[in-house]
């Protein structure tokens, strides 16, 4: 079996850190977390400093992540942990459940990574292997509970991280090595003949929507600009690269607006 790959959030035991990396994970490929998340838990190390924190800062920090409703998800997370929790991060299933921005997934990894406890998180790695070890298309509840059961007891971090390092380096959505791979002997599938059963489960891998030309993209270029000075209302179709359609940068600056990642004040838009 390859070693485990050297990530920092793996040296890690302490919940908010263990989060903060897994809502960062959630959409990002970890080589591209990795200095965000080092960065990030310096300035931020516990969920109270985060909370007190302008989430313009925090919005800062997360350049060059994407996705930044996340950064407000986990800035709105670090409140409720702090009112509701005492400032420390449950570690109780549906408490987790209720953090704004953590579902099922984020819940259970930090059980497991920080809590120690035997549960079975499944992102879209671990749902890929789980179906071709069992050689049948899975859907969400039944690879939840193989998930789960498959724990040895005691040991739920080293086997969840192996479990996700399986499927990022070994048992890929592009290929398998079934050669090198601990559980060969296990599993039903090992890479065919016959149609990938990850193919048809329910937490196969999706392509990603085209992001050149995207909204994503146009709100991407605005808060890039805010983060490094404020833009006057009148530039915000043309910074967002939409200078030919006022109606659409319109819509997404009011977008913007409402989850709370930009101000417009006094004609200029700016961090909150
Ligand atoms: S034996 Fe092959 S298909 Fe099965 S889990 Fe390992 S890499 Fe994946």
């Amino acid at each position: 079996m390859p070693r485990l790959r050297d990530l920092p959030w793996r040296a890690t035991r302490d919940p908010w850190h263990v989060l903060v990396s897994e809502v960062m994970l959630q959409q990002t490929q970890a080589r591209r977390v990795v200095p965000v998340f080092e960065r990030f838990v310096r300035a931020w190390p516990d969920p109270a400093a985060c909370a007190a924190a302008p989430l313009g800062e925090l919005l800062s920090a997360w350049q060059g992540l994407g996705y930044p409703r996340r950064c407000r998800n986990l800035h709105e997370a670090a409140k409720v942990v702090v009112e509701r929790h005492g400032g420390a991060v449950p570690a109780v299933l549906e408490e987790l459940e209720a953090l704004p921005g953590v579902g099922g997934y984020t819940a259970r990894a930090v059980l497991a990574f920080a809590h120690g406890r035997d549960v079975g998180p499944v992102d879209v790695n671990v749902s890929r292997v789980l179906s071709r070890w069992a050689g049948e298309p899975l859907g969400r509840a039944a690879a939840q509970s193989r998930a789960d059961a498959a724990v040895p007891q005691g040991r739920s971090w080293e086997w969840n991280q192996s479990m996700m390092d399986l499927g990022a380096t070994v048992c890929t959505a592009r290929a398998t090595r079934c050669g090198e791979c601990p559980v060969r002997a296990h599993c039903a599938w090992r890479g065919g003949p016959g149609d990938d059963p990850a193919a048809a489960s329910a937490g196969a891998s999706r392509a990603q929507a085209r992001f050149e030309g995207s909204n994503r993209q146009a709100r991407g270029r605005l808060l890039r600009a805010v983060v490094a000075a404020p833009v006057r209302d009148t530039d915000v179709a043309a910074t967002m690269g939409l200078a030919d359609d006022a109606t659409r940068a319109s819509a997404l600056l009011a977008a913007l607006r409402a989850e709370g990642l930009v101000t417009v004040v006094d004609g200029w838009c700016r961090l909150p």
